[in-house]
């Protein structure tokens, strides 16, 4: 049978990196959500594309190609590397993420991606909209404090040159825009479980989701 893990929560819960390692520990593909949208974001954006002109937005996304390889992306023929991950697009990318023409073309791509039967895959979205017939659901949550230390460490140690405040500033935008949007706001599936990371490390975190896997899937 397949094991689909979709992990779902706000900006810096700690997704990313307990995906990461999950799909690691388990060997399954992994499928970061929000770096489409980054991408779609910073595509539209470059292009100067307003959030209000969804027939120009549509043409402009049947021109974009995203092509998933484990863990990376290549759009229209282009590595995509850390350009995506400012503060800057992540605005961006929640803006253009709350538009229907947006959602319906890469939540089509997301469900083509995940007919890879083992995969654990990141967003906002997945346990309630692309894979609600996953076979584990989670739901991560933090303090938005919390969220924005883990955010500016990990940008930090990236070299990206960036402030707390504006972090945090950035975290509070994100999560009013992404939960109050008309269409898949960022919410909890009923039957998902719910994890506050605030006060545990992340391994602690993969270890709890590690265990759930295993029963849930057989493993
Ligand atoms: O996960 P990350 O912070 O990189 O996501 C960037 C933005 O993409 C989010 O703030 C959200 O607006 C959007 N997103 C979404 N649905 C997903 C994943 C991300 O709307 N499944």
């Amino acid at each position: 049978m397949p094991c689909r893990i979709a992990i779902d929560g706000p900006a810096g819960s700690g997704k990313t990196t307990v995906a990461k390692l999950l799909a690691k520990r388990l060997g399954f593909y992994y499928l970061d959500t929000g770096a489409m949208y980054r991408i779609v974001g910073l595509y539209l954006k470059n292009k100067n594309i307003s959030e209000t002109a969804v027939e120009k937005i549509k043409e402009e996304l049947e021109k974009l190609k995203i092509e998933f390889f484990n863990g990376t992306f290549v759009v229209n023929g282009k590595n995509i590397d850390d350009e995506i991950r400012t503060p800057e697009v992540g605005i961006y990318a929640s803006k253009y993420a709350s538009l229907p023409v947006v959602r319906e073309y890469l939540t089509k791509l997301q469900r083509e991606i995940s007919l890879h039967e083992n995969i654990v895959v990141e967003g906002r979205d997945i346990g309630t909209v692309v894979i609600p017939d996953a076979e584990v659901k989670i739901f991560l949550t933090a303090s938005p404090e919390a969220r924005a230390k883990r955010r500016f460490k990990e940008l930090r140690e990236k070299g990206v040159e960036v402030e707390y405040e504006e972090i945090l500033n950035e975290i509070i935008i994100r999560d009013k825009q992404d939960s109050e949007r008309k269409i898949a706001p960022l919410r909890r599936a009923d039957d998902a479980i719910e994890i506050d990371t605030t006060n545990y490390t992340l391994e602690e975190v993969v270890n709890e989701i590690f265990e759930v896997v295993r029963k849930k899937c057989r493993l």
